[in-house]
């Protein structure tokens, strides 16, 4: 049983899927949201909504509701956007090489509706040396009670 067949499409045509599926996405969504989610845009350092939060739950894609990331796994980078050093397991995380702005970066972005999410770097402090630099807009927490 895989719960996430092996899925060949690009990020781009699973948006272009989604969108065709829900066309009252763009008005659902916040301006920033759409913008990184939609068109790879970077929101700027220290100014996402999720950058310092220390709420416990699962945080999941903002256009697909699909859970992504858990606040177990976030860690204060100080880098200026939420940081993880895994996805969830079994997470739809999606990675592909981004050659854009003259750098060589691994992109992120939901493998269940193609959003983009943020970048994967080399520098974290877990077993895997992972940093997952992610847009606080294309997160939602969904906070989970303690105790
Ligand atoms: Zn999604």
């Amino acid at each position: 049983m895989d719960e996430h067949p092996i899925d060949a499409r690009t990020p781009e045509e699973k948006r272009a899927d989604h969108a065709g599926q829900h066309p009252e996405l763009r008005e659902h969504l916040q301006p920033m949201s759409w913008m990184c989610t939609q068109e790879a845009a970077t929101e700027r350092p220290f100014t996402g909504g999720y950058c310092d939060e220390k709420r416990s739950g699962t945080y999941a894609c903002v256009v697909c509701g699909e859970a992504l990331f858990a606040s177990d796994d976030k860690y204060d980078s100080g880098c200026g956007w939420p940081s993880f050093t895994t996805p969830m397991d079994d997470a739809p995380v999606d990675h592909r090489t981004d050659s854009s702005h003259g750098m060589s970066r691994t992109e992120t972005t939901c493998g269940s509706c193609g959003a983009h999410l943020g970048h994967v770097f080399d520098d974290g402090p877990g077993p895997s040396g992972e940093r997952y630099c992610i847009n606080s807009a294309c997160l939602v927490l969904e906070e989970r009670p303690d105790g």
